[in-house]
Order: C-alpha cells, then sequence, then structure tokens
C-alpha cells in the first residue's frame, strides 16, 4: 500500500511529522510537490522565495531520492488545480493515503479541505499534521480557553509549555528502498533568473550548521548587538524557517540543550522570544483567519482613510525619500531580498505614520522582495508597526526614523553601505542631512516633515477613538 507525502511548506527530511508518519507504515513511500506560478504571484512571492524554494525542492529531492523515495513535481496554476493533480497521481501509484503538515492561511486551508473530501470520495485516507509550531498551532490558549491576542502572556505559556512537554524531534526516517533517481524543477521557472544571489547556502544540512553555528558562536551577544543593522548579529535563518527547511521545534531543542548545559542564557533566552514571535503569530493567522484576508486585527482601524499611495508610495520603494535609514534599509530589500528586523519596524512605521500609506501596500511590497516573506509574520510585522494590529505599537509611539538611525547605526556605517551618496557626511549629519548644511550631489530633499507628519498621524488615530 503506498503511502503519499506531500511537500508544501515543509521542506525538510529531518524533523518533519509527515514524512516520519508515512514512513513508519511499512510499504512504499513517494513524494509529490504542486508548482502554482499563479497562486505564487497572486500571493506576491518574490523573485528571492521563488529561487530559493526551487532549490530546496530540488535539493530535498536529492535526499528523499536516497531513502528510496521518488518526488513527483507537479505542474498547476492554482492552489484550486491540485485535487485532480493529486488523484492522478495515486491511482497511477496506488496511493492509499497521503500525509502533510498543514498550513493556516486561507487559500491553503481552502486547498485542503477540497483535497481531503475530493480524496476521501475515492477512498484514501488524508492524514494532516500540525507541524509548523513548536506547540501545535491552537494549543496554546488563556485559562478561559480563548486565543492569546497579547505577546508577552503568550510566550509565558509558550515556555511553559514546551518545559512540560519537552518536544522532541521526527528523526530522518531510515531508508524505505533502494535508492531511486531524483528529479530537478527546472531553473527556467519565471522569476528565478531575477532573484538576487542566494543570502544563505542550499540545503537542510547548512541551515542545522548555521543554527549550530549561530548558537555557539553569536547568541552569546545577540541580546547587545541585534538591533544594530550594520553588524552581523543575527541568524538569517528565516529563509529556512520561512519555507520549513528548518523546523521551530529544532530551534527550540537546540536552545533548550544549550541551556541545559548551562549556556549564555541571557542570548539564548532573547533568541528563543523570537522563535515565540514567530508561533505568536502563526497562532493569530490559525485564530483569526481575517488577518489573511486584508484585514485589520483591529476592525476599528479599518475607518482610517490612508493617503493615496503615489509618488510618496514610489519613493518609499526604491530608496529614495530623503531619510537615509530609511533610503538605505529599502535598498537592501531591494538588493538583497532580506531587511534587518529593526528596519523592518523603522520602514513599515515611516511609510504607515508618516507617509499615512496603507498597511496593506507596504505589506505586498515586502512579501514582493523577500526571500523569507512569510504571511504570518509579515501581516503581524505590519499591522504592529501601523497600530492595526495585535499587541500593536501604540498609534501614539511613533519612531523617528533618524534617532534610530542616530541610536542603532551611530556611526553611519550601514547608511554607507547602501547609500553611497552619503559617503561623505560626518557620523552626525549622515542621520538627518537636511541640517546643517547641503545635501550631497543626487541625494534627494525629505519627501516628508518628520514632526508634522508624526502629529498628522496621531490626530488621525485620535480622531477615530472618538468616532
Ligand atoms: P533572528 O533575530 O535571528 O530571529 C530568529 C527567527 O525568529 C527568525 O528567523 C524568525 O523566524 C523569527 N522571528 C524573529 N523576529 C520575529 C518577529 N518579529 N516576528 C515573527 N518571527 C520573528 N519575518 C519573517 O520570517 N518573514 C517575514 O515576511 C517578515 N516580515 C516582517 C515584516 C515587518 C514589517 C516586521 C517588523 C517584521 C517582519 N518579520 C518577518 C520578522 C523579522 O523581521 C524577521 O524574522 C527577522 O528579521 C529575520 O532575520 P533573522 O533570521 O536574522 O532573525
Amino acid at each position: 500500500m503506498t503511502q503519499l507525502v506531500w511537500f508544501r511548506n515543509d521542506l525538510r527530511t529531518a524533523d518533519n511529522a509527515a514524512l516520519t508518519a508515512a514512513c513508519k507504515q511499512g510499504g512504499p513511500v513517494r513524494a509529490c510537490f504542486i508548482v502554482t506560478p499563479g497562486q505564487w504571484r497572486e500571493h506576491d512571492w518574490s523573485p528571492a522565495r521563488l529561487r530559493f524554494v526551487v532549490d530546496h525542492l530540488n535539493s530535498l529531492s536529492r535526499f528523499l531520492a536516497e531513502l528510496g523515495i521518488a518526488t513527483d513535481i507537479l505542474d498547476a496554476d492554482r492552489f484550486s488545480d491540485s485535487l485532480p493533480l493529486l488523484r492522478d497521481l495515486c491511482r497511477q501509484h496506488g496511493v492509499r493515503q497521503i500525509h502533510f503538515n498543514e498550513e493556516f492561511g486561507v487559500n491553503e486551508r481552502r486547498r485542503d479541505r477540497q483535497v481531503r473530501d475530493g480524496l476521501a470520495d475515492d477512498g484514501i485516507k488524508v492524514n494532516k499534521y500540525r507541524d509548523q509550531t513548536v506547540a501545535p498551532a491552537g494549543s496554546i490558549l488563556t485559562q478561559q480557553d480563548e486565543p492569546y491576542s497579547v505577546f508577552t502572556p503568550f510566550s509565558r505559556s509558550w515556555r511553559q509549555w514546551a518545559d512540560e512537554h519537552q518536544p522532541g524531534l521526527y528523526p530522518v526516517p531510515t531508508p524505505v528502498a533502494d535508492a531511486v533517481r531524483p528529479v530537478e524543477l527546472a531553473t527556467t521557472l519565471a522569476g528565478y533568473d531575477e532573484a538576487p544571489e542566494p543570502l544563505v547556502p542550499v540545503g537542510e544540512k547548512a541551515a542545522q550548521q548555521r543554527l549550530e553555528h549561530f548558537l555557539d558562536e553569536d547568541a552569546a551577544d545577540y541580546k547587545k548587538l541585534r538591533d544594530f543593522p550594520a553588524v552581523k548579529a543575527t541568524s538569517r535563518l528565516s529563509p529556512y524557517l520561512a519555507n520549513g527547511v528548518l523546523s521551530g521545534r529544532q530551534c527550540w531543542l537546540a536552545v533548550n540543550q544549550r541551556m541545559q548545559a548551562g549556556g549564555s542564557s541571557e542570548g539564548l533566552f532573547t533568541w528563543l522570544t523570537e522563535i515565540a514571535w514567530r508561533d505568536f503569530y502563526i497562532n493569530i493567522l490559525y485564530h483569526y483567519p481575517r488577518v489573511s484576508m486584508h484585514r485589520a486585527f483591529k476592525p476599528e482601524t479599518e475607518a482610517l482613510e490612508w493617503n493615496q499611495p503615489g509618488e510618496n508610495f514610489e519613493a518609499w520603494k526604491a530608496g529614495q525619500t530623503g531619510v537615509p535609514i530609511v533610503d538605505a534599509a529599502m535598498r537592501q530589500l531591494n538588493q538583497t531580498g532580506w531587511m534587518h528586523n529593526r528596519l523592518r519596524m523603522v520602514t513599515a512605521m515611516f511609510l504607515t505614520k508618516n507617509l499615512f500609506v496603507d498597511w496593506r501596500l507596504g505589506e505586498a511590497y515586502f512579501m514582493s522582495k523577500l526571500v523569507d516573506g512569510f504571511l504570518a509574520s509579515n501581516n503581524g510585522g505590519w499591522q504592529w508597526s501601523a497600530s492595526t494590529g495585535t499587541d500593536a505599537a501604540p498609534y501614539f509611539r511613533v519612531f523617528n526614523p533618524a534617532t534610530q538611525s542616530e541610536r542603532f547605526d551611530p556611526k553611519g556605517e550601514f547608511i554607507r553601505r547602501y547609500v553611497p551618496e552619503l559617503e561623505s557626511l560626518d557620523a552626525k549629519r549622515i542621520h538627518q542631512p537636511w541640517t546643517g548644511g547641503v545635501i550631497p550631489k543626487g541625494y534627494p530633499r525629505p519627501i516628508v516633515d518628520l514632526k508634522d507628519s508624526r502629529k498628522a498621524a496621531i490626530e488621525k488615530f485620535q480622531a477615530l477613538k472618538k468616532d
């Protein structure tokens, strides 16, 4: 009786609930992946992410082939094409059971329901697993059995759950048959060639090595240095985590082992809190599907009348706002497909508060560029910055980008890396080149007054409260 594992957002052999369960059944195992370029375009997938997924799928297929598991790569356009393709595949190979790990976006859930019902009609058993988070999504609830909408109490319960349950890992399965020939997904897929240089090396082994290296070498300084974009102090594991090449449980366990061995607990503790943020936003997506339908978490903020995006939005996208830290950050995003966390907050607040442009446009633009584009975290981060989300930044606490720049890029090193027009300015003026002299040639004047625009945004939120 053949078992089929349907890979989607979990491109790994280690610690994969669906793969482990399929292999345990004892019969032949096959794998499949469905390529859906139309759906990916609709979900604003970036070339960087597309390339990451193609490269990792090919690496996964090679790994699986060594385990005696052949992979079928099925060509579709949209999620709604999945059922007929899976049906044919099951018929062709006599598949009696299909296994997959759940995803929580609205379209993904709709697709999975359709597949579950359709295949059940054919007598095929559908097994799904809640594998994306450290504690299964939906299992961390308040004492009143409600979902958490504030991070700190969620993270406390999350840590408690992990301490009590001590989640283990599913090992890489042993071979189920002799090795087979791996398949390759063509790298001619539209968008592949437009991707920037890969941020991180390909493969789950590389991901695990990076995790180990980061925890052993860099985590001790993480708390101290993680907010400084000129320093490589964060793990850069996000592309692996966003596409399931690495699991949250692997991160939790690796940290926990080090903490138990007496490792530098402050840095490790802080880093683990970031993994908790990831799980928090996945839980928000799980409990509140509206956030994946372009809706604000706080319904009252739907009434905000955002400015027309126009030229200001274009300047923001291009890194030509005249505010150096914002421009450096946007250029980092455009050139590398990744942006430092502190700068994601700074640029998102600048767009939504100073330019008062709708967060949904920023969310989509980030997605269209990021190699680690991940609906739950991207939406969570944007709604946090726009003060429309869970546990969001209070609307009156608007970051001043120039002050953030002075604080987190004090020598202007990061700015100089991405905004060479400002190279000649000293560490004092580089944050606000419009003060105290002539703006260097080729660099724009700020497109907005930081103080006035901040005040206007606060007033719009205040008016909302009165209404
Ligand atoms: P590290 O600091 O090493 O953190 C380790 C891991 O924890 C990250 O890889 C990530 O998986 C998780 N993590 C860290 N911070 C957060 C956070 N605030 N929320 C959720 N998870 C977190 N993260 C994404 O993975 N994909 C996105 O599309 C995304 N969009 C964002 C948009 C905005 C506006 C903001 C403010 C944040 C966004 N983040 C997103 C969160 C965060 O910026 C990135 O996860 C982080 O910068 C990735 O770098 P790193 O792997 O070096 O992080």
